[in-house]
């Protein structure tokens, strides 16, 4: 799989798990391969299998939506999910299948190598931050694995449940900031920067900024830090951090 393409053809041919046989096209993902950002939602659904496509449905007219809020296009981001195919009755994918399907897009990261990765949903968030409700960890900036880890609630949720939307749009809202801040990380020297929402990278000056800010970041969980996980998810909002290291700037 030394390409996006060809990563695409070995899914759309896999049999490694049962989701197979119900499918009626594998979703391998879309998106351009310079990327910045990298979306990963659940599993395909209804639309998503007649089409061959990530999020076309009902949540995908969120997402588009979503992504439009902050000043960007679906054509600017890559879209994948957990697990490439169906899973009957849209049941959540079992953890079996889950790992059978984890090396398409463990390889797409790698291709990818985006500047951001944001997990939409439960699913997602746990491949970088486990054992953990998503309600306390979305919108907050982690650092997993050397990767920029952002996680949200799924716009399906936010679907059925009217009450979250509002923190979904102000999860979605912190994109654009942090895509600032990692640019410069990203090359300290670089003096220019892309702003989301420009059409496809050309870059323009918006002068230095007073100060190179660094990111805080949510350390890796370790079993001194992690924090108990609630029973269930709820829409409580995350507790506030604790205050970064002398010398760093807090984001959020
Ligand atoms: S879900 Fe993933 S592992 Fe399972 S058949 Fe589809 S592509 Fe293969």
């Amino acid at each position: 799989m030394d390409t996006l393409a060809d990563l695409a053809r070995r899914v759309s041919a896999c049999t490694d798990c049962p989701l197979h046989t119900g499918r009626t096209n594998a979703v391998p993902g879309e998106g351009p391969s310079d990327a910045e950002i990298l979306f990963i939602g659940e599993g395909p659904g209804f639309h998503e299998d007649r089409q061959g496509r990530p999020f076309v449905g009902p949540a995908g007219n969120f997402l588009e939506d979503l992504l439009q809020s902050i000043g960007m296009t679906r054509e600017q981001v890559f879209i994948a999910n957990m697990v490439k195919c169906r899973p009957p009755e849209n049941r959540d994918p079992t953890p079996a299948e889950i790992s059978a399907c984890s090396k398409y897009l463990d390889r797409q990261i790698e291709l990818l190598n985006p500047l951001l990765i944001v997990t939409l949903g439960r699913f997602s968030t746990a491949k970088f931050v486990p054992g953990q409700a998503i309600s306390r960890v979305r919108g907050r900036l982690h650092s997993v694995g050397g990767r920029r880890v952002f996680p949200i609630m799924h716009p399906a949720a936010g679907l059925r449940r009217q009450e979250m939307r509002a923190g979904i749009e102000e999860d979605f809202a912190k994109i654009p900031g942090l895509l600032d801040v990692l640019r410069i990380q990203a090359d300290p020297a670089s003096e220019t920067v892309r702003r989301v929402g420009e059409p496809s990278h050309p870059s323009y000056e918006t002068g230095p900024p007073a100060q190179t800010p660094s990111l805080w970041d949510i350390p890796e969980p370790t079993a001194e830090n992690a924090p108990v996980p609630p029973e269930s998810d709820s829409v409580e909002q995350p507790p506030a951090p604790p205050e970064p290291p002398p010398g760093q700037q807090r984001l959020f």
